[in-house]
């Protein structure tokens, strides 16, 4: 923002010798070394920085203040689904936070009953038989249906023959990334004119060596692929497997079901679309759901209801892909997922999805009437991709963005097209947040217009300027370092 901005202490800088915040009156009882074995504890304590409250107080709260945030402004990162994701979720999830995830099942039926109870309901939601809750990130989704795909082709004694995996070019890099993972090679089929897969080379594609296919729907342009139906049978003449990448889910949640589709295994990124804050790499869920055929194949252990009543966890099942993930998976995220899912109510997810396309489908207009070219030009789903007009690079208009208070739309994805500016508004914004949206960028577009190198000083107004993005990625500085006499921070040691 100004010099002082930039000059933010860190919070070792701020520390000094014996400052501290209230200290709570000793209680008598069993040594630490005596609970834990004296070979687990440290022989010199942690070089941690000595601040009062007030002033931990100050240095968080202005760190809070020179990012761009949700909770400041609105932040249509296409694919991402930044939506606003009520506090109360926060309260619910921190009445389970005592719990440890060692108890026996006996102590933690509450728990158990939730979590089983989020399973159906999850399988309710995308229609599908079976869900597991495992997986930690929707890249972690997809490894786990990929991996359960490849058993069940192995069981039916087609492991070598099916070799490949097809996906989209406008997919998300986690689709090949995870396809190569699981030793799969990835066919690539091209984005047609209006938008949708290319039907003729799928088709072409399609073969007794395909093992699935990935698909978003609606897709990373933001659009649905309504020959889905035709797709799906192509897939399944040939024995392909159908895998629905739901990072998407929001434009269809309570409308329409991927199971109804004739998709086979699905992940959901409960942090998109079923609340949870996101956005600074925290803890992602990404359940799976499955059609019957491949619920022997759900990694362990499986949260499940006994026949007297009771909850308990399935730990061994022979054909079952393994553990994919440390006890239950992020519990905090489920218990949120559960009550968003809980106060909205079938009504109020379904209006989700109306709301988000109605917003995308608004912005997308305004946009165009600004000087913004729609790369489809056809009703969107909940997000949308455009590029400036001629001349202009989105990269500037972004950084343009961040001075006028408000996040950037995501920028150079899908790499289908050019320039592409992908913006998803969300359910949550209102028609005036999504008016000042419109208007700061037409504004952007004009300033271009008056004085062609405008944008390129932007932003001026942000804690830091333009970075240099090939240093940043090449050569990070990742952790902080004393200053030596000159204030000169020393060079990172890793
Ligand atoms: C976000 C996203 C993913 C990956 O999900 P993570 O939870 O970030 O691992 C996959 N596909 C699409 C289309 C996405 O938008």
């Amino acid at each position: 923002m100004n010099g002082r901005q930039d000059e933010l202490p860190t919070i070792f800088e701020r520390s000094a010798p014996g400052r501290r915040a209230a200290r709570p009156p000793r209680v008598e009882g069993p040594a630490m070394a005596d609970l834990l074995g004296a070979e687990v504890l440290r022989s010199a304590p942690p070089a941690l920085p000595e601040v009062s409250e007030l002033d931990l107080v100050r240095h968080y709260t202005n760190l809070a203040h020179r990012q761009t945030s949700i909770d400041g402004n609105v932040y249509p990162l296409g694919s991402c689904t930044m939506k606003y994701n009520p506090k109360v979720h926060e309260e619910v999830a921190a009445a389970f936070e005592d719990l440890h995830p060692e108890q026996d099942p006996s102590s933690v039926q509450g728990l158990l009953e939730l979590l089983g109870t989020l399973q159906d309901w999850l399988g309710t939601i995308t229609g599908m038989d079976d869900v597991t809750l495992q997986p930690a990130a929707g890249a972690h989704g997809e490894l786990t249906g990929i991996l359960m795909i490849r058993a069940f082709h192995e069981a039916n004694g087609e492991g070598a023959q099916r070799r490949n995996v097809i996906v989209p070019d406008a997919a998300h890099g986690t689709n090949p990334a995870t396809a190569g993972m699981v030793g799969y090679d990835v066919v690539e089929v091209p984005t047609a004119a209006d938008g949708e897969v290319d039907l003729a080379a799928m088709k072409a594609a399609l073969g007794p060596d395909t093992a699935a296919v990935m698909l978003t729907n609606p897709s990373t342009v933001g659009i649905f692929e309504t020959r889905i139906q035709e797709i799906a049978d192509a897939a399944h003449a040939v024995g392909a497997q159908l895998y629905y990448d739901g990072a998407n889910l929001n434009a269809i949640v309570g409308k329409a079901r991927p199971g109804d589709m004739g998709f086979d295994v699905v992940h959901m990124n409960l942090h998109k679309t079923l609340t949870t804050p996101h956005g600074g790499g925290g803890p992602g869920t990404g359940p799976v759901g499955v059609k019957a055929h491949l619920a022997p194949y759900l990694p362990l252990p499986r949260v499940r209801q006994e026949v007297d009543g009771t909850w308990g966890l399935e730990e061994t099942r022979s054909t079952s892909i393994g553990r994919m993930r440390s006890y239950y998976g992020n519990v905090g995220n489920l218990v949120r997922a559960y009550a968003y899912i809980r106060s909205l109510g079938a009504e109020g997810l379904a209006n989700v999805a109306e709301m988000a396309v109605l917003n995308a489908n608004y912005l997308r207009v305004r946009m165009r009437e600004a000087g913004f070219q729609p790369a489809f030009d056809r009703t969107c789903m909940h997000e949308f991709v455009a590029r400036p007009p001629e001349g202009i690079s989105t990269n500037d208009v972004a950084k343009a963005l961040l001075d006028e208070g408000m996040h950037p739309m995501t920028v150079y994805f899908p790499m289908v097209v050019k320039e592409a500016m992908m913006v998803e508004p969300t359910e949550t914004e209102s028609l005036q947040t999504l008016d000042a949206y419109a208007d700061a960028l037409a504004r952007i577009l004009q300033r271009a217009a008056r004085d062609p190198g405008a944008l390129a000083e932007a932003p001026t107004t942000t804690p830091v300027r333009r970075l240099d993005e090939v240093a940043a990625a090449r050569h990070p500085v990742l952790r902080w370092s004393p200053r030596d006499e000159d204030g000169e921070a020393a060079a990172a040691a890793d």
